[in-house]
């Protein structure tokens, strides 16, 4: 993480999240709870930064660094169609979106070889609920399913 858990509390202290959404730590943070565990303070970033997130989205979403939005909206518009991840349409998206084309490619046929990478996707029988759902938040959200207002 660029920004260590320390730095983001201090960003957020003062007001400066903007500077939080332009980077990819909270991204990157697991929610291990190791920050949170043994902080002398009393203080929870794993929590604050998954609210950080939410926030991005909803409204810092432009400034968050763009291979980062690729995933994020990938993803969402993968488990929409399909109720579950796709691999194969997520990679594909995620390439488009973010324009990183050849990245990771040496790694397919591996991939293939060993079934991690199925060539059609698979619908759950709840699909459209999932969709349904989607559409609703994103809705009261005021943003599309991808986070976007
Ligand atoms: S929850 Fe874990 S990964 Fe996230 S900032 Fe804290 S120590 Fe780092």
């Amino acid at each position: 993480m660029p920004l260590p858990p320390h730095d983001i509390m201090r960003y957020v202290m003062t007001n400066k999240t903007q500077r939080i959404f332009g980077d990819e730590s909270i991204w990157l943070c697991l929610t291990c709870e190791t920050c949170s565990a043994r902080c002398p303070n009393g203080v929870d970033p794993a929590r604050i930064i998954d609210g950080l997130r939410e926030l991005s989205v909803a409204d810092g979403f432009e400034a968050t660094p763009r291979s980062i939005r690729a995933f994020h909206q990938a993803f969402l518009d993968q488990v929409r169609l399909s109720g579950r991840l796709y691999e194969v349409g997520f990679v594909m998206e995620y390439k488009m979106r973010s324009g990183n084309l050849f990245s990771d490619i040496t790694n397919a046929p591996s991939m293939l070889k060993r079934g991690k990478l199925p060539i059609m996707p698979s619908r759950i029988d709840g699909q459209k609920d999932v969709a349904r759902i989607m559409d609703r938040c994103a809705k009261d959200r005021g943003t599309t399913e991808g986070g976007q207002s």
